[in-house]
C-alpha cells in the first residue's frame, strides 16, 4: 500500500508521512531501468489498478477529525503526487522527492531558504529563467548573486565568504554545454555551511547523479527529459538532507506551487521509458555532432562527447553518456543565416524547451536567452548565430538529412 500513507497519525509531520511512502518499497538495490518502471508505482490498494490512478480530488474524507489515511487536502498531499515524488527520489538516489508546478517553482522553493544578506554563487551561463528569478525577484529581498564561469572547486575559492549560503550549478549548461566538475565543487565547500544545488535537467539522473557526487540538492525541470513527451510542465527537488527536505515540504504546502494530479500521472508515465529514451537521444546526438563538426558551413560545435570540447574530461568522469543536447554556430556568424537555416528545417521543429521525443531547434539569443543582457550573453558564448538542438529519438538518418538540406540553403 504505497499510495495510502497508512498508519498516519494525526498531526504527523509532512516529512514523516512522505517517508512512510518512500520506505514502503526499497528501491535502493534496484538498477536504474527497474526503478524507472517501478519506483513509487504499486498496484492501487483499493482496486488493484496496476497504474497509479489520477486522484482528481481536492479533499479526502476523514473518519473523525484528524483520523484519516494520511491525506487531508489536495495542496498538502495527493496520492498521484506521492507516487511521482517517490519515483523522483529513487531515480536520483535520494531520500526525498518534492514536486512542483514547474521547474521554476522548484527553483523558487530552494531560493526561499535564503535570508536578506545571504549570498549565492552561480554558474554564469545558466538557464535564462533561473537568471531572471535570481535577479528579477530575489535580488530585491537583499540576496546577492554572483555569476561566475565555474569549472571546478578552484574557481570558487576567492568568492566564498561567510555570507555564502548556496552554490548553484547547472551542468551541462544551457546552451553552450559547458561542464562543471560537481565532485570538485562539493569537495571545496565540504567543511562549510554551504549547500550545493545542481540543476540536473539536461543530464537527467540516468546520465548523472549529483547527490552521489556530494551535492546536497538536485533540482529538475521535469518538463524536459524526465517527462519526455512535451505534454506537461513539472518541477522536482530531490535531497537526502532531512532538514532541507522538511523545509521544502513546508514551502510546498505553505506557498502551494503544487503540480496537478493529471500532470503527475503524465510525468510518471514518461519516467517509465527514461532510460530507453536517453540512450537513443545520446546515440542520435553523437551522429549529428560528428556530421556538423565536419560540415564547412559550421563554425563550432558544442558537444561534450567531442574531445575538442572543454568539458570532455569532466563528462567522462561524471556522466554515463554525453547527452542529447548540442549547439553550434555558423561559419558566417549572422542572425540571418541562423534564421534561414531554422526556417528550412522540416523534421526539427522551432520551439523553446527540450528533452521531448521529437527533435527541436532553438535560437538562444532571441528565444531562451532573450532575458539575459547582451553583455552577459556574449561573455558566455551565446553568439548571434548559435543554434541549439534538442535531438529527439526519431530515425537519425532523417535528422541528418534534414540538417544537411537546411545547411545547403544558407549562403
Ligand atoms: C526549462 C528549464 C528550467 C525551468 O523549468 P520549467 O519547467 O520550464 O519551469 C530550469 N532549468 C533548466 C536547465 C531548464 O531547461
Amino acid at each position: 500500500m504505497l499510495q495510502l500513507l497508512s498508519g498516519h497519525k494525526p498531526h504527523e509531520s509532512l516529512i514523516e508521512a512522505q517517508n512512510k511512502a518512500n520506505l514502503a518499497g526499497d528501491y535502493t538495490t534496484m538498477k536504474f531501468g527497474t526503478k524507472a518502471v517501478h519506483a513509487g508505482v504499486e498496484p492501487d490498494p483499493s482496486t488493484g489498478a496496476i497504474m497509479t490512478p489520477i486522484y482528481q480530488t481536492s479533499t479526502f474524507v476523514q473518519v473523525a477529525p484528524g483520523d484519516h489515511n494520511g491525506y487531508e487536502y489536495g495542496r498538502t498531499h495527493n496520492p498521484t503526487r506521492t507516487a511521482l515524488q517517490t519515483s523522483m527520489a529513487a531515480l536520483e538516489g535520494g531520500k526525498h522527492g518534492i514536486c512542483f508546478a514547474s521547474g521554476m517553482a522548484a527553483t523558487d522553493t530552494i531560493c526561499k531558504l535564503l535570508r536578506p544578506g545571504d549570498e549565492v554563487i552561480s554558474t554564469n551561463d545558466l538557464y535564462g529563467g533561473t537568471f531572471r528569478l535570481f535577479t528579477g525577484v530575489y535580488e530585491k529581498y537583499g540576496i546577492k548573486f554572483h555569476f561566475l564561469p565555474i569549472k571546478d572547486g578552484a574557481d570558487l575559492a576567492s568568492h566564498v565568504n561567510e555570507k555564502t549560503k548556496l552554490i548553484w550549478l547547472e551542468t551541462p549548461t544551457n546552451p553552450t554545454l559547458s561542464l562543471v566538475d560537481i565532485a570538485s565543487v562539493c569537495a571545496a565547500v565540504k567543511d562549510k555551511e554551504i549547500k550545493v544545488v545542481v540543476d540536473n535537467t539536461f543530464a537527467t539522473p540516468y546520465l548523472q547523479q549529483p547527490l552521489s557526487l556530494g551535492a546536497d540538492v538536485v533540482v529538475h525541470s521535469a518538463t524536459k527529459y524526465i517527462g519526455g513527451h512535451s505534454d506537461s510542465v513539472m518541477g522536482a527537488i530531490v535531497t537526502s538532507d532531512d532538514v532541507l527536505a522538511e523545509r521544502f515540504y513546508y514551502f510546498q504546502n505553505a506557498a502551494g506551487a503544487i503540480p496537478g494530479p493529471q500532470d503527475c500521472f503524465l510525468i510518471l508515465r514518461g519516467i517509465k521509458t527514461l532510460h530507453i529514451r536517453m540512450e537513443q537521444h545520446c546515440k542520435n546526438a553523437a551522429v549529428i555532432a560528428d556530421m556538423l563538426a565536419a560540415h564547412p558551413k559550421v563554425n563550432k560545435v558544442n558537444y561534450p562527447g567531442h574531445s575538442s570540447h572543454t568539458g570532455h574530461e569532466i563528462a567522462k568522469k561524471q556522466m554515463r553518456l554525453p547527452g542529447g543536447m548540442l549547439s553550434f554556430s555558423l561559419a558566417s556568424d549572422s542572425v540571418d543565416a541562423a534564421f534561414e537555416l531554422m526556417k528550412s528545417l522540416k523534421v526539427f521543429a522551432l520551439a523553446e524547451s527540450l528533452g521531448g521525443v521529437e527533435s527541436l531547434i532553438g535560437h538562444p539569443a532571441t528565444m531562451t536567452h532573450a532575458s539575459i543582457p547582451l553583455e552577459e550573453r556574449k561573455k558566455t558564448g551565446v553568439l548571434d548565430s548559435l543554434i541549439r538542438l534538442s535531438v529527439g529519438i526519431e530515425d537519425v538518418d532523417d535528422l541528418v538529412a534534414d540538417l544537411k538540406q537546411a545547411l545547403d540553403k544558407i549562403a
